[in-house]
């Protein structure tokens, strides 16, 4: 019975009651569509019409109320993606005395999270877009625990990795094609209805070209919780690895984008680092068996590619190979970069970009959302197939940029040795490389001037202050992890002595 509401019990009439006589009560966080989510007491959902229905009673509650202007252009973002406008949220309203005609409720008595997946067959977009966020929207609301239900409303099939989403609650997350087996007016008792944003780092270019959010609130840190909580729900456990036991993780891709002489990558990976290499793809081993081998890995190796996701198991220390095809401009593809690169991720980032056309493989001949070009007016293909890099563009079906991207590259190992080896500041290590956090100091507590004339032409000003508070702690402790502190107060103390002299001698 996967699809099973609850097993505890509701009193049936109780919650009926409470519907009819309290309506809908909504509390929002957020000032703007783009970062609110909301809490409803009974929301309910017309499962023949799709629509979310917001009953008014005396009793009930809409804040923030927004009159007309809840639809401009939404109430909320229902997906982590930024005012993207198919995964908007609103509801239509109703008197409560209109259940009377209405069919008989069904009611969700578990606590429930109701959101959108972004791209639930991409492994990148997972991680990203729905799983970090999901992760941290629960931990902020302390009611969406281990038994919270989650809805996910975009309306597709599972996607290829349902199995990630089961990870985040003890409940089956439903479908929007689920919720149709229940009934035609379903009421969830408590939901919560939006996603936290505060864990995405990268918009995928939907107004300007794709890149780093401007303005990154997650630090290595948070990544790294997150990742530790899925490897724990996988059943994965790192264990110490022997001194010279380090390998490296070569990540192909079985169908497309391929690295056409894999066997020669590994071979001088092997010799140039003295360390085992071993491939994985997704094809061929279940993600936790990857993970696992992720995590322990000196090195990641890989195309650009959902799959580089995984690099968030790395252990701290370690190194991401990406690898770019012919045409393909790595500075403007980052998300993986930005990943390695959030402040505490401790991972040391490398792109490689094939340069040589002659080691490509195209296939302008395959359907175009596989990178085909053959659609394309006769000029358009001439010019794609001239052009020596993709210009900047907008997501998602420059057929330009998905030509190259598709591509397959035959790695040209001399010119990759010699940017891994300018790229690596210090040898791939993760031998206990325990991070420092970060601790500002406190402000400064009583600061004195004082001046002295110590001769004619000669005055001293001097300026002293007592330490902040938390930083004697600091000195007075023995820490586990190393400390380092972030130094605000810059205190300019150059006199001339003639202006000293001066101002001391200016009357008060
Ligand atoms: N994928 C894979 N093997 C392949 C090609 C794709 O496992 O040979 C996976 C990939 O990791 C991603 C999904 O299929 O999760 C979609 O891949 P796509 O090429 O569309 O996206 P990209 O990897 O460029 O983000």
């Amino acid at each position: 019975q996967s699809q099973e509401l609850s097993h505890v019990r509701i009193d049936y009439h109780a919650a009926l009651l409470a519907l009819q006589e309290q309506g809908t009560r909504m509390v929002c966080t957020g000032k703007m569509h783009t970062d609110r989510v909301c809490r409803f007491d009974y929301l309910c959902y017309c499962t023949e019409a799709e629509e979310f229905v917001f009953f008014h009673s005396n009793a009930s509650v809409m804040l923030p109320n927004l009159g007309p202007r809840r639809f401009q252009p939404a109430l909320l973002d229902l997906s982590s993606v930024e005012d993207h406008n198919t995964q908007y949220f609103n509801f239509l309203e109703l008197p409560a005395a209109a259940l009377k005609y209405m069919p008989k409720p069904v009611f969700v008595p578990d606590v429930t999270l109701i959101l959108n997946r972004f791209n639930a067959d991409n492994l990148m977009h997972i991680f990203h877009d729905d799983l970090l966020p999901i992760f941290y929207t629960m931990q902020q609301y302390t009611d969406l625990d281990d038994e919270a239900r989650l809805v996910f409303m975009e309306g597709w099939g599972e996607g290829s990795h349902f199995d990630l989403y089961r990870l985040l609650s003890s409940k089956q997350p439903l479908l929007k094609e689920h919720l149709r087996n229940f009934g035609k007016l379903m009421c969830f008792t408590k939901s919560y209805v939006g996603l936290s944003k505060m864990t995405t780092w990268y918009q995928y270019g939907f107004v300007q070209p794709q890149g780093p959010k401007a303005n990154i609130l997650v630090s290595g840190n948070e990544i790294r919780q997150f990742a530790s909580f899925i490897m724990d729900r996988l059943n994965i456990t790192t264990e110490e690895r022997p001194d010279g036991d380090d390998y490296i993780v070569v990540f192909s891709r079985a169908s497309n984008r391929l690295i056409l002489n894999e066997a020669e990558l590994l071979f001088t990976l092997a010799q140039e680092y003295k360390m085992r290499t071993v491939t994985v793809s997704l094809e061929e081993q279940t993600f936790a068996s990857i993970v696992q081998l992720i995590s322990a890995a000196s090195m990641l190796v890989s195309m650009h590619g959902a799959q580089l996701i995984t690099s968030m198991f790395l252990p701290r220390g370690a190194a991401v190979i990406e690898l770019f095809p012919y045409a393909v401009n790595p500075e403007h593809y980052t998300p993986y970069k930005a990943l390695a690169s959030l402040p505490g991720m401790d991972l040391q980032y490398i792109a490689w970009r094939n340069t040589n056309e002659e080691n490509s493989v195209a296939y302008p001949d395959r359907p175009w959302d596989q990178g085909g070009i053959t659609h394309l007016e006769k000029e358009e293909q001439e010019r794609i197939l001239a052009s020596k890099e993709v210009p900047r563009h907008l997501c998602c079906r420059n057929p330009e940029w998905l030509f190259r991207i598709y591509q397959d590259t035959m790695v040209d190992i001399p010119s990759l040795l010699e940017v891994v080896r300018e790229g690596l500041k210090v040898k791939p290590n993760l031998k206990k490389s325990k991070t420092a956090s970060v601790i500002h100091p406190g402000r400064v507590r009583q600061p004195k001037c004082q001046t002295s004339v110590q001769a004619a032409h000669e005055a001293k000003l001097s300026v002293s202050w007592q330490i902040p508070w938390n930083l004697k702690y600091l000195k007075e402790q023995r820490f586990n992890r190393p400390v380092k502190v972030v130094q605000h107060y810059i205190m300019t103390t150059a006199v001339t002595t003639d202006l000293a002299r001066r101002s001391l001698h200016k009357p008060p």
